[in-house]
C-alpha cells in the first residue's frame, strides 16, 4: 500500500476517471475526500469503498463555485490539509464555433479553466506551508492539438497544462509535485455532456471499437498512480495517454 496515510482530494469522482482513481488509490491506503454535483453517486461510491475499510468524506461541490471550492477549502485546511489533490473535473459540450453557443462555453471555461483554479487555491497554500503536496491536474490530448468543433474545449484544456507547468515552477520552492495528465480517448460518460446532437453523435460513432479497445477509466487511474508513486525527488511533469489506435 503506497499511499497509506496519504489524504486525497479528488473532484469528478461521480463517474470515469475520478471514479476509477478514487477506486485505486483507496486499494493503495489513500484517506478519500470525494467531490461532484451528484450526491448520491458520491455515496455510493464512498459506501463501497468504506465497505474495503477506506476513510471516505463526501464534499458535493459544483467546482465552478467559488464559494462552494472556498467552504471546502476551509473544511480540508480544518482537518489538516491533504497530501493530494486530483483536479479532475471536467465538461466537454463542444460544437463548432460558428454556433455561438456561447453558455456552453461559459460552461467549459468556468468548470475546466476556474473549477481547477478554485481546487488549486483551496489546497496549494496550505500544502506549500508543509512544504508537501502533489497536484495532479487532468488536462487531455487536447492540450497540444487541436479538434475541429473542440475549439473551446481544448482551449480550456491548453489552460490546465499552461496553468499545470507554471505551477510546477512556482511549486519548486515549496516541495509542491505537480503532474499534468493527457488523456486521449477514454471510454467515460464525458460525451454525454455534448448537447449539439450530430457532434455527440459523431464523437460517439468514432469512440474506438473491440478490435483495438479505447483507453478504459483504469488505464489513466494506472497513469495517476505511477506518478504519485514515485520517489520524492521525481517529478512526473506530464504523462500522455492514448489507445494504441489514435493517431491524434
Ligand atoms: P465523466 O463525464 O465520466 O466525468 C466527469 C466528472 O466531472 C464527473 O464526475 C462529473 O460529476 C464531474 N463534473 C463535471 N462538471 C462538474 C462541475 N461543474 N462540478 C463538479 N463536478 C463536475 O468524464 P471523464 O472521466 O472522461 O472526465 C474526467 C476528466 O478527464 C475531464 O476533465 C475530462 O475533460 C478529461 N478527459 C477525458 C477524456 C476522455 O476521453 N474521456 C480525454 C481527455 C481528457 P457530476 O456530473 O456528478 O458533477
Amino acid at each position: 500500500m503506497k499511499l497509506k496515510g496519504k489524504k486525497a482530494w479528488i473532484t469528478g469522482a461521480s463517474s470515469g476517471i475520478g471514479q476509477a482513481t478514487a477506486r485505486l488509490l483507496a486499494s493503495e491506503g489513500a484517506d478519500l475526500i470525494i467531490s461532484a454535483r451528484r450526491e448520491d453517486r458520491l455515496q455510493q461510491l464512498e459506501q463501497e469503498l468504506t465497505a474495503k475499510g477506506c476513510n471516505v468524506l463526501v464534499a458535493p461541490v459544483d467546482v465552478s463555485d467559488r464559494k462552494g471550492m472556498e467552504q471546502v477549502g476551509s473544511m480540508i485546511a480544518a482537518n489538516g490539509g491533504i497530501d493530494i489533490l486530483i483536479n479532475n473535473a471536467g465538461t466537454m459540450p463542444i460544437s463548432p464555433i460558428i454556433n455561438g453557443r456561447v453558455d456552453e462555453w461559459e460552461q467549459m471555461i468556468d468548470t475546466n479553466i476556474k473549477g481547477v483554479l478554485y481546487a488549486i487555491n483551496a489546497v496549494y497554500p496550505g500544502m506549500a506551508e508543509r512544504k508537501e503536496g502533489h497536484i495532479v491536474n487532468i488536462s487531455s490530448v487536447a492540450a497540444t492539438l487541436t479538434y475541429q468543433s473542440a475549439g473551446v474545449y481544448g482551449g480550456t484544456k491548453h489552460a490546465v497544462r499552461a496553468i499545470s507547468d507554471t505551477l510546477r515552477k512556482e511549486a519548486i520552492r515549496y516541495g509542491v509535485r505537480v503532474t499534468d495528465i493527457q488523456p486521449g480517448s477514454v471510454d467515460t460518460e464525458l460525451p454525454d455532456s455534448i448537447a449539439h446532437d450530430k457532434i455527440r453523435a459523431a464523437v460517439k460513432d468514432n469512440m474506438y471499437g473491440e478490435d483495438m479497445p479505447n483507453l478504459q477509466p483504469e488505464d489513466i487511474a494506472n497513469g495517476i498512480f505511477y506518478a504519485l508513486s514515485q520517489p520524492a525527488y521525481v517529478d512526473v511533469s506530464e504523462l500522455l495517454i492514448r489507445p494504441v489506435i489514435q493517431e491524434n
